[in-house]
């Protein structure tokens, strides 16, 4: 009976050893791997260790989600690699392991220290929708940084630490394996680790119906590991590709849409999308320099109506124009791609449409179809939507306004509609004006807050003087049609924060916001031009334009105005108290960043 026992516990300490081992023989990769993959969580426990922020009742489920499927990872890697016997092809798979190791650890510090951001689908759209330029000018931008400093250091530990762990891993590894309580407290944490990663992992990799489905499951699941975080983006990327299919299809119908009339004759209707625009720092808002001297004057002039209290629903660009482009209204629980883009409809009017893009990327239609670009020039929608469209973009803004009027689309049709997609003031922003545009230097910045250092103040009077030549751009605009019927709609897509109020610019993708972010990052200004020809043919629009320049709008239902403007009619624009012109214009809640934060709500906090 005896014997049989320890024959029993023999084989069972085995069986331990043995699920231990590879964990063992490859130690330094299992702990790098497990440390990396789940780096972002370590970081978020940082506001509970040194913050003091309350410790909140999910946060052991959030941990425990988030190992489980890592040390699942970990440990079939671990196993893999233990189980090649020639030494030398071991040593270079591990090599190769690690490299990508330390390459993801310092990525993910880096997205952490310069932008408070994850590996979130808008983080991915972000680098697939950057072309070799504008990733060249992001790194000459954020290279120097403090973060990036402070996320290469932490890197060069971290190879430290795995060289003295690959080093030791002997003497830890026999030390270990001499105490069987050690070796059965690891098998047991081994095992119950392994247990929740298969529950976790079961319940996020299944088919989704809707992104909304997937994201409940995946908020009260918790895990924030970076597989998890990879697999989130693509199955939100998956759908956001999905719902760019379905609006090509029904704008592809609409063009062919009967019932869609214009009652003007001979009128141009002009979009200027700015890009990253705060419009605290226009002097068409106060800003105490003089950035936007030219709009002053026309809106002193009484051409040009200022809308005091405009918002973006979204802080970054795709999301943000698909919105301002389609006819939904957030607010009423509608997505932009169930809904028509309101170019699609004065096109189907009869409008020439044109569309200069100063961010056109030309590798539009490749692979990576769920960006903003794979909506704008998808060929199927494009080659009927625009009667021409730029070739070629401009280091400045200026020149993407040259070419245009070097072309013979200002002339082209009766009915105009042009649109202009700015680089605006996008960072890197000394490098959005000619030199000669340089009015302002550190010195016409205030040293108001501690974190103001000469360098900080530099892209301040950058940012201000990317201002200057944002007003110079417009004013050009405004001169083409200064002899038409022309009715100009000027907006940014989203706001930029420019060491406002803390030591922070451009934006922040965290998803906790502050009533201080939406004023930076979402408000935006927004403004209507009349040439003297239009204020003489439609006094009463231009009346009506000035009676709601105080309403609260949001960006994503500008489509009712434009359609207003452009004298369109059908069936998509019949319901009046859709549009921000009409006396029963009904405006719903301006609600931000998926419906998630209430703008008026918070700010009035
Ligand atoms: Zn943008």
């Amino acid at each position: 009976m005896k014997s049989n026992e320890n024959i029993g516990l023999g084989r069972l300490w085995r069986w331990l050893i043995a699920f231990v081992s590879p964990v063992g023989r490859e130690l330094g990769l299992f702990v790098t791997m497990l440390v990396t993959f789940n780096l972002r969580t370590f970081l978020n426990l940082n506001r509970y260790v040194i913050r003091g922020h309350e410790v909140p009742d999910w946060l052991p489920r959030f941990i425990v989600g988030s190992m489980g499927i890592t040390v699942i990872v970990a440990y079939l890697v671990a196993l893999t690699v233990s189980h090649i016997s020639n030494k030398r092809r071991r040593r270079l798979v591990k090599r190769l392991i690690y490299t990508a190791l330390l390459l993801l650890w310092f990525v993910t510090l880096f997205l952490h220290y310069n932008f408070n951001a994850d590996y979130t689908p808008q983080v991915f759209t972000l680098l697939f929708e950057t072309n070799g330029g504008e990733a060249s000018e992001f790194l000459r931008a954020w290279l120097p940084s403090h973060g990036t400093r402070y996320a290469l250091f932490l890197s060069v530990m971290t190879l430290a630490a795995v060289i003295l762990i690959e080093r030791y891993r002997k003497a830890i590894v026999d030390w270990c394996g001499d105490r069987r309580l050690v070796v059965a407290l690891s098998a047991l944490l081994l095992a119950a680790l392994m247990a929740c990663g298969c529950y976790v992992g079961s319940k996020l990799v299944r088919p989704y119906s809707s992104p909304t489905q997937f994201e409940i499951v995946s908020s009260e699941l918790n895990s924030n590991d970076i597989i998890s975080q990879w697999h989130t983006s693509a199955v939100m990327l998956y759908f956001a590709r999905h719902e760019t299919r379905h609006a090509i299809e029904l704008n592809t119908k609409v063009l062919d849409e009967k019932g869609i009339t214009c009652t003007r004759d001979t009128f141009t209707l002009v979009l200027v999308i700015g890009e990253s625009y705060n419009k605290h720092h226009s002097s068409l808002y106060g800003y105490r320099l003089p950035t936007s001297p030219r709009l002053e004057a026309e809106r002193d002039s009484g051409n040009l109506v200022v809308f005091a209290d405009v918002v973006s629903p979204y802080n970054l660009t795709s999301a943000s124009v698909k919105n301002m482009l389609s006819l939904n209204m957030i607010s009423r629980g509608e997505r932009w791609h169930n809904h028509p883009l309101w170019p699609a409809l004065l096109r189907a009017a009869g409008y020439e449409l044109t569309m200069w893009d100063n961010q056109r990327d030309y590798k539009a239609g490749s692979a990576l179809t769920f960006s903003l670009n794979s909506l704008l020039y998808s060929p199927e929608l494009a080659n009927r939507l625009y009667t021409a469209t730029n070739d070629s973009t401009f280091v400045y803004d200026g020149n993407l306004i040259d070419n245009f009027a070097g072309s013979n689309a200002l002339h082209k049709g009766k009915l105009r509609c042009h649109i202009f997609h700015l680089m605006g003031q996008h960072t890197a922003y000394e490098r959005r004006y000619p030199v000669q545009w340089r009015s302002f230097t550190a010195a016409d910045v205030p040293l108001n807050a501690p974190y103001l250092d000469l360098r900080r103040r530099e892209t301040i009077a950058h940012y201000d003087n990317a201002t200057l030549y944002n007003d110079y751009v417009l004013s050009n605009i405004l001169n083409l049609y200064r002899d038409n019927n022309a009715i100009v709609v000027m907006l940014s897509d989203h706001g930029e924060e420019v060491y406002d109020y803390r030591d922070f610019m451009e934006r922040d993708h965290n998803p906790d916001k502050t009533p201080l972010m939406l004023r930076y990052e979402n408000e935006v200004p927004f403004a209507i031009w009349f040439s003297p020809r239009a204020i003489v043919n439609t006094p009463e629009l231009l009346q009506r334009v000035r009676a709601i320049s105080s309403r609260p709008l949001m960006i994503d239902n500008i489509g009712p105005l434009m359609l207003t403007l452009a004298g369109v009619t059908s069936r998509y624009n019949c319901d009046e108290s859709r549009n921000p012109l009409s006396d029963s214009y009904r405006p719903g809640l301006r609600l931000l960043y998926d419906s998630s934060v209430d703008y008026d709500l918070m700010t009035a906090e």
